[in-house]
């Protein structure tokens, strides 16, 4: 983040012979871009195709509290018990991992954040960070309809002898309710269930709306694209074409 520093402290006009024309550089964008999806919206998924359309990394904080636990230290002994427990960490503690992460210089061509902010105050927070560091946020919103994600994962049945999983829709056993591979009785997985689905759902929405909300009243841009009728594939070009068009990507970004 040096050479952000080292631009903010000049003034407008001022000659800068060392420095190349900020519109000839793809990279000077610096956008950091916040990701959001219900569950069943194909989040994880699109967070790695857009890691293609960015120089930048993909900061997952579900994933930088994993490294943790698995290196079991302080902040990963602290993870591991709240996220065993179904809670979130605190605010600080991600918050601190977040500035950390964003002070690196893989960071410097711009980012895509997943996971984070969870809440109004990490979201508070992330815009402070988003001005000291030069980032220009976006907020990018994966909408699908939530009949259509409660159709597709209730109708999913797993064989619990070998694992395969079947959709009653797109990808049915041959015979009804039997396990293709080794003609086991197929079941519904506990998560897959209408009630726990609908429930993921309506906790998505207690959690997000706010934050979605406090985005919009901070002027923050905010992008929503429908991510349910389409293959992933065709979902990244949407939301790459999108993001070019409103200048938040350069327009070399879906070669990558
Ligand atoms: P999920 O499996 O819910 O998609 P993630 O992989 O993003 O979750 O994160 C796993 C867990 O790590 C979360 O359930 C939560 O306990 C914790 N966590 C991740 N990101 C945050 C955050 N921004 N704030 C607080 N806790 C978080």
């Amino acid at each position: 983040m040096g050479l952000l520093r080292a631009r903010a402290g000049f003034a407008a006009g001022e000659a800068r012979p060392d420095l190349p024309e900020k519109t000839a550089d793809p990279h000077d964008i610096h956008a950091a871009i916040i990701l959001f999806g219900s569950p069943g919206s194909g989040k994880g998924t699109q967070a790695k195709l857009l890691g293609q359309c960015l120089a930048g990394p993909h900061i997952s904080t579900g994933d930088m509290l994993r490294e943790h636990i698995s290196a079991g230290d302080e902040i990963g002994k602290e993870a591991q018990r709240l996220t065993k427990a179904g809670k979130l960490v605190p605010d600080e503690m991600v918050n601190a991992l977040v500035k950390q992460r964003l002070a690196a210089a893989d960071c410097e061509p711009g980012v895509i954040l997943d996971g984070y902010p969870r809440t109004v105050n990490q979201a508070k927070v992330l815009l402070g960070l988003m001005e000291s560091d030069g980032f220009k946020p976006s907020v990018l919103h994966l909408v699908v309809d939530y009949e259509k994600i409660v159709a597709r994962l209730s109708g999913r049945r797993q064989c619990p002898v070998c694992g395969t999983l079947y959709s009653l829709t797109t990808s049915p056993p041959k015979v009804a309710g039997i396990c293709d591979r080794d003609g086991a009785a197929l079941v519904t997985r506990e998560d897959d269930r209408e009630e726990v689905i609908r429930e993921r759902l309506h906790e998505y929405d207690v959690q997000t709306v706010p934050i979605l909300n406090f985005f919009k009243e901070s002027g923050v841009p905010l992008f929503e694209v429908n991510a349910g009728d389409a293959t992933p594939d065709q979902v990244k070009r949407r939301v790459w074409e999108r993001l070019m068009e409103a200048g938040v990507l350069p327009a070399t970004a879906g070669s990558r």
